[in-house]
């Protein structure tokens, strides 16, 4: 008998130590865990200025996945806070099968028709329309501040987007889809970019463009949902500069997809340099040439690209000078 309570007395004692042991682990493991989440949150991102709330920061780097790379090139080019982290594919606006947003839809315009008209083979019908064109964005610094002036001048463009730059930070993304919701129209400007492997010896490589244009579709729709679709292309350096180009425009005309060049050059792109009068006063230059040999629809090529600040300081006259002229702003569809 007393050889029987002292064995469920050890038995208990026992119990009592493995549960001390136990729980002592738990509350150890506990605080390892949090020491090492403090750490690694500190180490690996810049002063979070929340310390009361480490589980929050941890849980929204996991599911942000790909932003702690990319804060290195988001440093670099805006030095601004990482921004809250947004679910991807962002949700937009849009009518299936459209490359702008259903508000967007109502200032839409063919592309081969106006490609025609850079071509002179489209018949007057007396209305004066122009396309403003932007080619290579999205850009952090200058692509937003395009858009507050399209905005306050009530005016829809068109932007052809070099896509590689989607690759970039969730702030480039945000612009792309500001620019599909505030119903400017979005058009394909390839992946790369790259001269050497679309054009290579200045020579179309067909399988080259397509393949690039092919990707660059994907990057848009990974942005901007599986409803938006462009059919409207821009050769990087443009369809006129290159040889042997009528396979690929062929292979995209087969696909109803129409490629957009330009009847007016802003200039821009000659050199960083070039002054905000020198691309006004080339573009009403070439307007009157344009008006003189009666070609109404004018698409008028600009850049918004990270270096093109006489661009963004030269739009606001350049509208002007188009609504004073009697213009219509239409996007490219
Ligand atoms: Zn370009």
């Amino acid at each position: 008998m007393a050889n029987k309570l002292n064995l469920s007395r050890r038995r208990k004692k026992l119990r009592r130590r493995r549960i001390t042991v136990i729980t002592l682990s738990i509350i150890l493991l506990l605080g390892i865990g949090v020491g090492a989440a403090y750490l690694t949150d500190h180490f690996l991102n810049k002063p979070s200025g929340d310390s009361k709330n480490i589980f929050g920061n941890i849980q929204e780097k996991i599911a942000s996945g790909k932003n702690r790379s990319e804060g290195k090139e988001d440093n670099k080019v805006t030095a601004k806070p990482e921004k809250p982290v947004v679910k991807e594919p962002l949700p937009t606006d849009v009518n299936k099968g459209s490359n702008t947003s259903i508000e967007g839809d109502k200032y839409t315009f063919s592309a081969f028709d106006s490609q025609k008209a850079n071509e002179h083979k489209l018949p007057a019908d007396g209305k004066k329309i122009v396309f403003l064109t932007f080619d290579d964005g999205p850009s952090v610094n200058n692509t937003p501040v395009i858009l507050d002036t399209l905005k306050k001048h009530d005016v829809k463009a068109t932007f052809f987007v070099w896509t590689k730059n989607l690759d970039g930070t969730q702030e480039v993304r945000e612009i792309l889809k500001r620019e599909l919701e505030e119903g400017h129209a979005i058009g394909n400007h390839s992946y790369s970019h790259d001269y050497k492997k679309l054009y290579p010896g200045r020579t179309a490589n067909l399988n080259s463009i397509m393949s690039d244009f092919d990707l660059s579709n994907n990057k848009l729709k990974e942005t901007l949902g599986p409803d938006f679709e462009t059919k409207v292309i821009r050769f990087p350096g443009g369809a006129m500069s290159w040889k042997n180009m009528q396979p690929a425009k062929d292979a995209f005309a087969a696909k109803g997809i129409a490629f957009a060049d330009w009847n007016i050059d802003s200039t821009d792109a000659k050199s960083n340099n070039r002054t905000k009068e020198q691309l006004i006063n080339e573009i009403k230059k070439e307007l009157d040439g344009l008006e003189g040999a009666k070609v109404e629809k004018i698409t008028l090529l600009m850049h918004d690209a990270p270096s093109k600040k006489s661009t963004v300081e030269a739009l606001p006259e350049i509208i002007t000078h188009f609504k004073t002229k009697g213009y219509e702003f239409r996007t490219l569809k």
